[in-house]
């Protein structure tokens, strides 16, 4: 189900390994990650009991090239669908070892017909997206940073008490950890990650918690 979190922000908290969604409507009705390609019925079903169809989507933000952040982009026809150019190159050849496919059972793979510029600013008034490039997870891995209301989106790069795996192809601690450290600079207020719940207060305490853990 999406929950509004804040005007013209819902929230999709995905129930099991699948990730979360974020629907941000404004001068463009965009949603970041779309979860597992089995999830599509649920996640549809939740758009539409917020008054939403799959075609009103006209982009989706996709936070890095794992198949339980975009396996479920196969609903929205009418979205552009954005991803760095580093991760977008493994979805676009339908590499089941990159995206995690053949370990979480994803047969569908988008066009990736966007690559995000880095440090540019998504327009979705009044909603700003800036693209922050946050290698480490994946080498692809982004951030979208709203200034404004102080939101920062994170998909797999930290989540609500814990960091995400490095272990993963094209993935690094020493730049994980150094995403993080940029991460430090931002001044957000929530937290809105690719899996588990947002977090409402102790960014700093949350980052640096994410540090520790991976200097160990
Ligand atoms: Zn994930
Ligand atoms: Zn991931």
């Amino acid at each position: 189900m999406f929950e509004e979190v804040f005007p013209n922000l819902f929230a999709f908290y995905a129930t099991d390994y699948s990730a979360n969604s974020y629907l941000l409507v404004g001068k463009k009705t965009v949603l970041i990650d779309t979860g597992l390609k089995s999830g599509g019925p649920a996640l549809k079903d939740s758009l539409a009991a917020v008054g939403f169809a799959p075609e009103d989507i006209d982009s989706l933000l996709l936070t890095h090239g794992h198949s339980d952040h975009f396996g479920a982009s196969y609903l929205f026809p009418n979205a552009e669908i954005y991803m760095h150019k580093f991760d977008a190159t493994y979805v676009n050849i339908k590499d089941v070892i990159f995206t995690a496919s053949a370990r979480l059972n994803n047969l569908y793979f988008p066009r990736i017909t966007k690559n995000y510029e880095i440090d540019s600013l998504i327009d979705v008034a009044p909603f700003k997206l800036r693209v922050i490039s946050t290698p480490g997870h994946t080498k692809g891995s982004i951030c979208l940073y709203e200034e404004k209301s102080k939101f920062l989106f994170s998909g797999d790069t930290i989540f609500s008490g814990s960091v995400g795996r490095h272990d993963l192809p094209s993935g690094s601690k020493l730049e994980l950890i150094d995403s993080l450290k940029r991460l430090q600079k931002l001044d957000f207020d929530y937290l809105f990650p690719g899996h588990g719940l947002m977090l409402k207060e102790g960014q700093e305490e949350n980052i640096k918690m994410g540090i520790e853990l991976l200097s160990q």
